[in-house]
């Protein structure tokens, strides 16, 4: 019997209607609160206005909160390849985890293990490319930083969900940082935005190239988070795009 048979039910009224076709991305949050009881009950809160597909538990648990052909509340203000109706476009999952400001706790295996049940079978159900499973961060990097550097997406792309190769080791060499400009600023901007993340290409590293760089690092770069784009980071960079 796998996981999948045991999902409890808890709905959520926060949804609505998507807009356009079903969805084609999966997203992955953290819940970012003391408790998992205490998110689920804010995830069904109609005052919150706050939701996802499903919630998974440190122990394993999956709880089921809105219909998949529903559109669910968890994006907020994002945008991937030019869209902004994530929600619309997604299906999402909240990970129970205190997050960055509570201490950040490791994820455990057993939770992982459902998490990744859950993502193969939804993945393979809408037929969504490798590419378009991603953190809330990758969509929200001026707001988000979950699920956060300590989710492991490598575990996740073995088993056939989401796109990631191992990251280029840490080398010495230039460092394009916050207030650098250039071509070289705009080439990385360029290969940034062409992967997907909400950039512009104008040639100066301010604070939204730091963000988004610091989003890209969490989930592909995940040993060092420091916004700056060194060899190793642009190096990744390059790898993701030419595997894709
Ligand atoms: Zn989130």
């Amino acid at each position: 019997m796998s996981i999948l048979d045991k999902i409890q039910v808890q709905l959520s009224p926060n949804h609505n209607e998507r807009i356009g076709g079903g969805p084609d991305m999966l997203l992955l949050h953290y819940t970012g609160m003391e408790t998992g009881e205490g998110a689920l009950a804010r995830l069904c809160d109609p005052v919150a206005q706050v939701s996802a597909h499903y919630l998974v538990f440190e122990d394993g648990r999956i709880v089921s909160m809105v219909d998949e052909e529903r559109r669910a509340w968890h994006a907020g203000v994002a945008s991937w390849a030019g869209e902004v109706d994530i929600n619309s476009r997604s299906i999402g999952i909240e990970i129970v985890n205190a997050g960055h400001e509570l201490g950040y706790p490791d994820f455990p295996e057993v939770q992982i293990e459902s998490v990744v049940a859950l993502s193969a079978d939804i993945v393979e159900r809408h037929s969504i490319s490798t590419p378009r499973v991603l953190a809330h961060s990758d969509v929200a990097p001026g707001r988000k930083a979950d699920p956060g550097e300590k989710f492991p997406w490598g575990l996740l792309a073995e088993a056939g969900v989401g796109h990631w190769v191992a990251p280029v080791e840490p080398i010495d060499g230039p460092v394009l940082n916050v207030g650098d400009r250039g071509d070289q600023v705009a080439e990385l901007q360029y290969q940034l935005a062409d992967y997907g993340y909400g950039i512009s290409v104008d040639g100066w590293f301010g604070d939204v190239t730091a963000q988004v760089v610091t989003a890209f690092q969490r989930h592909f770069r995940p040993g060092l988070v420091d916004g700056a784009a060194d060899l190793s980071t642009v190096g990744t960079l390059r790898l993701l795009r030419d595997a894709r």
